[in-house]
């Protein structure tokens, strides 16, 4: 993996919109490339989190005109087939990852100066003029999929919720719960920094080197255990955590991208515990309008992840950060 140049992108066809990227991020997913898993071709853009100006726009291009301010879907839906038409965009029979490689659907990357944007009208949402990039650039990736696990996790005023990792997703699972109005969130991670961030976004942080999470969750609410509980993983450890921490009869739901494809699942234990598992690829589309409101409504505070700005010419360097874990979150300025 390196910094090249490449040929810039151009519209292949007139639902394409041509995107400046003014700043991409990288995520937890890119770390699965990063680490050979996920194979991509030589010389292929990464990045799939990213927002930009509208430099140009096909024939049937409507939502979106040059110009225009907006921010990625980290997938594309193509809006017409049967799931995209029940509002399951994620589980579009055309979906593709921006800068994931042909398996994923061959889309170039956002961690360029440029990038194209396959039906646009679905893919790209204008950001509102008083939201910065850095407040939306997460908007179409972590902070959707947090929104996500948080909606799934049917948390209910008061209740207790746990967030298994306190990796970006984990945070921003963390600030969506808060949404609900619980009475307290936990927040379960070994890395110093990212625990002392979920404290400052008001969670309780949770360090397994010093105490059970179980036991001490336990504690704080009469033996029970959490009523929800969000895992940001990807790891069946983390899952069998999230499956233990919960109380009888509450819900895990689950974002993190499993690791292993045959890990043992503890479904005996989800049975036995009247539990209610959800998981998935986060369907993002439904909630990029509404939580760019609540940015510009000063509800939602994503930007607070971001531990490092760099260049795009520095992205080496932000892969290493973020993959050390010395960087809770890295963007990189074209
Ligand atoms: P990350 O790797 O930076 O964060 C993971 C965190 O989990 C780290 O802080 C790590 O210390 C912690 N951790 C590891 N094992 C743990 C355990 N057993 N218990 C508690 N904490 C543990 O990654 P991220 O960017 O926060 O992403 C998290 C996961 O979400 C990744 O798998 C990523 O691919 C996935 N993801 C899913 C979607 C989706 O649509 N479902 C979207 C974006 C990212
Ligand atoms: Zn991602
Ligand atoms: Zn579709």
């Amino acid at each position: 993996m390196a910094v090249s140049d490449v040929p810039g992108p151009a519209l292949t066809g007139p639902c394409d919109a041509l995107v400046r990227v003014t700043l991409s991020a990288v995520c937890g997913s890119d770390l699965h490339i990063y680490h050979g898993h996920s194979p991509v071709d030589e010389g292929a853009t990464l990045g799939h989190e990213f927002v930009g100006v509208v430099e140009q726009a096909g024939a049937g291009v409507r939502a979106v005109k040059p110009g225009d301010r907006v921010v990625a879907a980290f997938f594309t839906a193509c809006g017409g087939c049967r799931l995209c038409r029940r509002g399951w965009w994620s589980q579009c029979e055309s979906r593709a990852i921006f800068g994931h490689g042909r398996y994923f659907g061959g889309l170039g990357g956002g961690q360029a100066e440029r990038c194209v944007v396959p039906n646009a009208d679905l893919n790209l949402v204008p950001i509102p003029a008083g939201v910065g990039d850095e407040q939306a650039v997460f908007v179409g990736d972590i902070l959707a999929t947090g929104m996500f696990a948080a909606e799934r996790g049917m948390i209910c005023p008061g209740d207790t919720v746990a967030v298994v990792g306190a990796g970006p997703v984990g945070l921003m699972a963390l600030m969506c719960a808060q949404l609900y109005g619980p009475s307290r969130v936990f927040a379960i991670d070994t890395i110093g920094g990212r625990l002392e961030l979920a404290r400052e976004l008001g969670a309780v942080p949770l360090d397994p080197a010093e105490a059970h999470p179980q036991v001490e969750i336990q504690r704080h609410t009469g033996g029970a255990g959490a009523d929800a509980v969000l895992e940001c993983v990807g790891q069946i450890r983390a899952i069998e955590t999230a499956i233990n921490v919960c109380r009888g009869g509450g819900t895990v739901s689950s974002v993190g991208v499993p690791s292993e494809v045959n890990a043992d699942f503890p479904y005996f234990d989800v049975w036995n515990r009247d539990l209610t598992f959800r998981s998935g690829l986060a369907n993002v589309h439904a909630y990029m309008r509404p939580l760019l409101d609540m940015i510009e409504a000063g509800r939602l505070h994503p930007e607070r992840v971001i531990s490092h700005r760099l260049s795009l010419d520095q992205a080496e360097e932000a892969y290493r950060l973020f993959d050390s874990r010395e960087a809770t979150k890295v963007v990189l300025t074209p």
